[in-house]
């Protein structure tokens, strides 16, 4: 019954098969064999370096890591997601090749920070390599290059709705060659891990501007500025996702120099709207290969020989297959949706791509929990506990339909421009309508109801 499996260089999809490179498509199979024999197997050992206490956790530095980046570069396997048409500084390969590899790296909790490929330092040094000074590229993104430091990006603040950027506040007032910040953010991820050194912290720098789309700035805030408190560390669904984490911090007169300013004071939005469209798809990417990692669980898992629920193998149980087939076609159709949105990105660029990087940002997420939902079923109580992988996956796939951006905002963007072709619409029908009346007269024929409602209607009423 068994069979030989295909390469991931072997899977990819026709339709992108073109567009692949020779060198990317060996590369691919050997992400592809670090994550399943090097990553996989340690990402176990990750948890336990990690520690047990608040202090041990937020503090660790797990060696196994250390060893996997080593083993990654000698592999040639880092920062393989700055793409080769847009930087000069990463690996040089396209957002699609790359997709392809994120897919392999999200099947591991270790994989990609072992390439130096995790969030949020991709969409990170993605500002720094596009938007940075010299001085502020060598300063930080060479660190972050090297695998060296982390990286956060502080927008979301708790008193107000931050999916609508316009809200933020986190106050930022100029005094001689400072700028000084005022406010709270939370949800800022990485701030946990005692290697992450400069926050990328989006503020209000101008408010009585009367376009609300340059009152905000972006600024580069070392993490040892003093002023800044991390409060407390949020958890997802009881996860602390240590070292990394999610702070809740608070700038108090925290003083920056003006060389930090990132393009310049009010173009924080220009900023956050280059930096989430790549890193938007590189979550959906990684969750492409979440999802199939919670297939491969829901297959062993109806085909172990000591489950036989009412005497039969679960995967003789017809449900079991239909969810599979199911479950086959939604992550394959989401797989062409995401590197769709990854080739129009290499064609044009983030703004260009809007649309395909919508639609990824909102189906991927319904797919990954949809299927991670039937794993965990699949399972039984053994699905809901700490025995396999799934309730952690699950509990941190229920965070992408949040993270940049919830997946209304999306939505409605992606319903208004789709709504732009209601004239259109209305001009095609009505235009085919009057061809219709017009072929009717020339061939000499009466409109009747295709339906024959009429016929109908009238047999009724001789009844
Ligand atoms: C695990 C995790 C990691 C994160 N990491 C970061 C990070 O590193 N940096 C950072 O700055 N932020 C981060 N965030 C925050 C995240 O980006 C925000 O939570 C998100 O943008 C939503 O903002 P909000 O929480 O303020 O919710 P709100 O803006 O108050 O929205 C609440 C809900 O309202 C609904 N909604 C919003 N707008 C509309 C609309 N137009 N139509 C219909 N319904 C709508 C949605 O259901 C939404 O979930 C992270 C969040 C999580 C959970």
């Amino acid at each position: 019954m068994s069979r030989q499996p295909l390469t991931a260089s072997q899977r990819i999809p026709a339709i992108a098969k073109p567009f692949v490179s020779e060198r990317a498509a060996k590369t691919l199979d050997i992400v592809e064999k670090f994550v399943y024999e090097e990553c996989i197997p340690a990402d176990p050992i990750y948890a336990q370096q990690t520690g047990r206490t608040i202090e041990e956790r937020f503090s660790a530095h797990p060696q196994v890591m250390e060893d996997l980046k080593v083993k990654a570069r000698k592999l040639g396997l880092f920062n393989m997601f700055l793409p080769k048409n847009h930087f000069t500084e990463g690996a040089g390969f396209s957002n699609l090749e790359y997709g392809l590899m994120a897919e392999c790296l999200g099947k591991s909790t270790t994989a990609s920070e072992a390439t130096n490929c995790a969030a949020p330092d991709t969409g990170n040094m993605e500002v720094f390599a596009k938007y940075g000074t010299q001085e502020q590229k060598d300063k930080w993104l060479k660190p972050l290059l090297a695998g060296e430091i982390r990286s956060a990006f502080l927008m979301t603040e708790p008193q107000v709705a931050s999916s609508d950027a316009r809200n933020i506040e986190l106050s930022m007032t100029q005094d001689g060659d400072y700028w000084v910040l005022n406010g709270q953010k939370w949800w800022s991820s990485g701030t946990g891990d005692p290697r992450c050194q400069v926050y990328i912290t989006m503020g209000k720098s101008d408010p009585h501007n009367p376009d609300p789309y340059f009152q905000q700035s972006v600024i580069l805030v070392a993490a040892d500025t003093p002023g800044i408190t991390i409060h407390r560390m949020l958890s997802v669904f009881g996860y602390d996702d240590a070292p990394h984490g999610h702070g809740h911090v608070s700038f108090d007169n925290v003083r920056v120099h003006k060389s930090n300013m990132v393009l310049g004071p009010g173009r924080g939005f220009e900023i956050i709207q280059g930096r989430l469209g790549p890193g938007r798809i590189h979550h959906a990417m990684r969750s492409i290969g979440a999802a199939e990692k919670g297939l491969e669980y829901m297959i062993a898992r109806i085909n172990d020989p000591r489950k036989k629920p009412f005497g039969k193998q679960l995967s003789e149980h017809g449900v079991m297959l239909d969810r599979l087939a199911r479950l086959r076609i939604e992550i394959d159709a989401a797989r062409l949706v995401v590197l769709d949105a990854a080739m129009k990105i290499d064609n044009s660029d983030a703004k260009g791509a809007k649309k395909e990087i919508a639609q990824a940002k909102i189906f991927v997420p319904e797919v990954l929990l949809k299927t991670l939902d039937w794993a965990i079923q699949a399972h039984g109580g053994g699905g809901v506990c700490q025995d396999t992988p799934l309730p952690s996956m699950y509990a941190h796939g229920r965070t992408m339909a949040i993270v940049d951006g919830p997946s209304e905002v999306h939505a409605l963007q992606l319903g208004r421009n789709e709504n732009k072709r209601a004239q259109e619409c209305r001009d095609k029908l009505a235009a085919q309508s009057a061809k219709t009346e017009q072929l009717l007269k020339e061939y000499g024929l009466e409109k009747v109801d295709r339906l024959q409602l009429n016929r109908k209607s009238e047999s009724r009423s001789r009844l």
